[in-house]
């Protein structure tokens, strides 16, 4: 018996890195998992649908097709999300705002498409993954920092508007994950093997975080164990934000 038996759940950008990790996890945990992705077909999932959520129509067609393929939906996880590099200048107006948009504008519209299911629910919960970037004040991330604390912000606002509904609302904010993410920029650098040596050393605990422990975490936040929590951020960063650690 699972803790979440019975119930629905969707997962944005689960067919890869963190969000494949925590559709793994709400699997084996006893629910459905449908996952909502740019690249569908490398997701291991109960459903999987072609939706990019910088597009309102691809958004709603797919929650829709969750609530069809299983007549309900519980859970969402909000969890696609790309990376954007260099100081504010960096990027121009037309690469803020993609980045915006999909990091941010995207978590508003798999909500706004998911909310009148979500009421329907004797248990909603919505998770939205974070990130250290929002708080550590990380160099050369400008424009992904300013989409991640825009999220943490978003939380506190959902969590208030939609507690009396029975919506909870919550985040986890990892640190430095082990995923295909993190493996591009590596293989980016020079000496790949050497830099991976160095980014481990950075972490207080001394490696990279396991997308299956954000995973667990998110696990814990949707589910029945955390009826009484809404609107806060759970870190999964090895100390890193608590420590004052900065990952430079
Ligand atoms: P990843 O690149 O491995 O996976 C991202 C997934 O999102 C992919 O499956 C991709 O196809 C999907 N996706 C991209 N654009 C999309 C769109 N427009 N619509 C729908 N799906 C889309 O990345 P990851 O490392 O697993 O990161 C997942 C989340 O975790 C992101 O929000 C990221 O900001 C956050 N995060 C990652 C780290 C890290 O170290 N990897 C740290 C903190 C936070």
């Amino acid at each position: 018996m699972g803790h979440l038996d019975g119930l629905v759940a969707l997962v944005t950008g689960g067919a890869s890195g963190i969000g494949a990790a925590i559709t793994t996890r709400l699997r084996a945990d006893g629910a459905r998992v449908a996952v909502l992705d740019v690249a569908p077909e490398h997701a291991d999932a109960d459903l999987a649908v072609r939706v990019d959520v910088t597009d309102d129509a691809s958004v709603r067609a797919g929650v829709e097709a969750v609530v069809e393929a299983f007549g309900r939906l519980d859970i969402v996880v909000n969890n696609a999300g790309i990376g954007a590099q260099g100081d504010v200048a960096a990027n121009d107006d037309a690469e803020w705002l993609r980045v915006l948009d999909l990091n941010v504008v995207g978590v508003a519209r798999v909500t706004r498409a998911a909310l009148p299911h979500l009421r329907r629910s004797p248990s909603a919960a919505i998770c939205v993954t974070c990130s250290i970037a929002a708080t550590a004040g990380l160099p050369q991330r400008a424009l992904y920092s300013a989409t991640k604390g825009a999220l943490l912000s978003l939380v506190r606002a959902m969590a208030a508007d939609h507690v009396r509904e029975g919506i909870r609302v919550n985040a986890v904010s990892p640190g430095t994950v082990d995923t295909p993410w993190i493996g591009r920029l590596l293989d980016a650098a020079s000496d790949p093997a050497a830099e991976r040596a160095a980014l481990e050393a950075r972490q207080p605990h001394g490696r990279l975080v396991r997308p299956e422990e954000v995973a667990d975490a998110v696990a814990y936040l949707v589910g029945p164990r955390a009826a009484s929590t809404t609107g806060v951020t759970l870190a999964v960063d090895g100390g890193m934000d608590a420590l004052r650690v900065r990952p430079t």
